[in-house]
């Protein structure tokens, strides 16, 4: 059977990183890809487990290369997943999950137009608001800024294979599973 690339991307606060441990708590078949990144590595973090952990001139040299399915710049690092790394999981008969922002999995698709985009969304706009503010953690101007970032996140969401509410954690789970199966059996 042939193997799929899933990609899964949500606005920020929508839960999407609590799914995806629902889901593969549940399916541990499943295998969570392992990005490029120039960051240092943070205490218990391994490489080839959390990241494959780069220097800048080898990251830039695969950019060069063109070997990254996508890229991106986040707080002065790189980060990015290997077109290779995936191309491997993917003969060794491996089901492979991507977790990434939505811009980086419209660039998957550019790339990979096989690969399922699914994205977590929250029950409504508002609701995502009132999660973002119940954490007390940012001002207004931040506040602010993220709603906006999550405007163009819900929109860019539109382009995607499936859209998943997540009203309700074990459901969102199951509704993932179901999403997933669908596509297996298409495969
Ligand atoms: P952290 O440094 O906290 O592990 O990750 C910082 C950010 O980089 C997170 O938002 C994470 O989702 C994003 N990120 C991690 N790996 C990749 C990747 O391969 N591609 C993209 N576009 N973003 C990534």
């Amino acid at each position: 059977m042939n193997k799929k690339l899933y990609v899964l991307s949500g606005s920020s606060g929508v839960g999407k990183g609590t799914v995806l441990k629902g889901f593969l708590s549940k399916n541990p078949n499943f295998m969570l890809s392992i990005s490029c990144t120039t960051r240092k590595p943070r205490e218990g973090e391994i490489d080839g487990v959390n990241y494959f952990f780069l220097s800048q001139d080898d990251f830039k040299k695969c950019i060069d290369e063109n070997k990254f399915l996508e890229w991106t710049t986040f707080a002065g690092n790189f980060y990015g997943t290997k077109k290779k790394y995936i191309k491997q999981c993917l003969e060794e008969g491996k089901d492979i999950i991507l977790e990434i922002d939505t811009v980086g999995a419209l660039n998957v698709k550019k790339q990979m137009p096989e690969a399922v985009l699914i994205f977590i969304a929250p029950p409504s706009f508002e609701e995502l608001e009132q999660r973002l503010r119940g954490r007390h953690t940012e001002d207004e101007e931040t506040i602010q800024k993220r709603l906006h970032e999550v405007r163009k996140e819900l929109a860019r969401g539109e382009k995607f294979d499936y859209k998943i509410v997540n009203d309700d954690l074990n459901i969102t789970v199951s509704t993932l599973e179901n999403v997933i199966r669908g596509e297996m059996q298409d495969a």
